[in-house]
């Protein structure tokens, strides 16, 4: 391979890349719960390409299973069936609420999808209107940013698509009041990933599942962060017992290869006929081995278990860290999806910890994002809560 220093790289990349990224490091390798950057120094990954790499950097299975159909067929296009999209959708509804999937790239497209499916299966009663909450996050397409409950995404980029309202989360009586004659169905992230690792009261879920029954909605759950094992349940409505009619996976579904989708419960499965929608990479072969592979990982590996278990060791660790640091002024979340909210900017902080060895994400200016790969180690938690605690110090907190 072609080597070129790190200097060149940054160059290179701001001469030609479009400016709407400030990345950090280059990173060239990765392993389990470490990866590598161009110099050769290693780093603990507790942020997991934002809760991709559930399984850990290039998953032997994963891997295994890209290589072996990249060399047998990558792509044919949804006009035949191939030999993995049917299996793949089988393992994710038997895993699931039994319902029929949809298979698309991203989480932002697969969002787009239950949008479709809301305003179509409205469409014959007037029914368009989508309530949303607030510090959520759905995408970056128009209608996901319109579905955004936060103006510094929209910002620029107005008018916004119609039809959506936002209510205040985890508050029942102002989802009630944002209700209208045209409304067709709520949409809610079970837990806030981008607006703060903020998991939703149980009783808001269960009282939003009675809503939408009562009054004739599709409950929908925006699961593309806070899906794929990272709660501790494969997916993050079993964590709280409140079955959507519809939800929308993407980040871990296939641990780096891209792949998005959305599941529907069967009463609506026929909402979509031929050419009511579609997308030319949507579960293509490749895609599909790949997703085959985690949940077949998943399901070998005990990785659900790992979860819960370093989940508590983590929030324990992080306990006696807000015991030790005025600035921790809470720690929250659900398995390995984990926020340290701090009194000022998270920005110091997270560049400390990367010196030190750990990568951790911000959700907003506050509050730290830990999202490990649910295969992390204990001693792997303890030295990453070790290099936060000295990152802390150093920061003078
Ligand atoms: C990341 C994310 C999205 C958008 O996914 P993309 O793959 O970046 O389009 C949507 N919803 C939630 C909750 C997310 O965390």
């Amino acid at each position: 391979m072609e080597t070129v220093s790190e200097a060149e790289l940054r160059q290179v990349a701001e001469e030609y890349v479009l400016k709407t990224y400030a990345p950090s490091l280059v990173l060239v390798r990765g392993r389990g719960s470490w990866v590598w950057d161009a110099g050769g120094r290693r780093y603990l990954d507790f942020g997991t390409g934002i809760s991709v790499c559930n399984l850990g950097h290039c998953h032997p299975r994963v891997t295994r299973a890209i290589r072996q159909q990249a060399t047998r067929l990558m792509h044919v296009s949804n006009l035949f069936l191939n030999e993995h999209q049917p299996r793949l959708a089988k393992l994710i509804a038997d895993n699931s609420f039994g319902g029929k999937v949809f298979f698309a790239n991203s989480g932002a497209e697969a969002n787009e999808g239950l949008i479709k499916l809301a305003r179509r299966w409205g469409a014959e009663k007037g029914k368009y209107h989508i309530i949303t909450m607030e510090g959520s996050f759905h995408g970056r397409t128009l209608a996901t940013l319109a579905a955004t409950g936060q103006t510094k995404y929209r910002k620029g980029f107005q008018p916004d698509v119609v039809g959506f309202s936002h209510a205040a989360y985890n508050d029942l009586e102002a989802v009630k009041a944002a209700i209208r004659p045209e409304t067709a169905a709520i949409l809610v992230e079970p837990v806030q990933g981008e607006g703060g690792v903020r998991p939703a009261e149980p009783e808001f879920l269960r009282g939003l599942r009675a809503l939408c029954d009562a009054q004739g909605l599709l409950l929908m759950f925006d699961e593309v962060q806070c899906g794929m094992g990272r709660t501790g349940h494969l997916f993050a409505y079993q964590s709280y017992g409140v079955t959507p009619d519809a939800m929308s996976m993407a980040k871990a579904l296939g641990n780096g290869f891209p792949i998005g989708a959305f599941e529907v419960q069967r009463q609506f499965a026929d909402v979509f006929q031929p050419g009511t929608h579609a997308s030319t990479f949507g579960g293509t072969p490749l895609a599909c081995a790949a997703a085959i592979a985690v949940l077949e990982t998943f399901a070998a590996e005990n990785v659900l278990e790992n979860c819960r278990s370093s989940g508590a060791l983590l929030m324990r660790r992080l306990g006696e860290l807000r015991d030790r640091h005025a600035t921790v002024r809470d720690v929250r979340g659900l398995g390995l999806m984990v926020g340290v909210e701090l009194q000022d900017s998270v920005a110091p902080v997270m560049a400390a910890a990367r010196e030190r060895g750990l990568l951790v994400l911000n959700a907003g200016d506050t509050v730290l994002r830990l999202l490990p790969p649910l295969t992390v180690k204990p001693r792997e938690v303890e030295l990453a809560v070790r290099r936060l605690d000295q990152a802390l110090t150093a920061c003078g907190k």
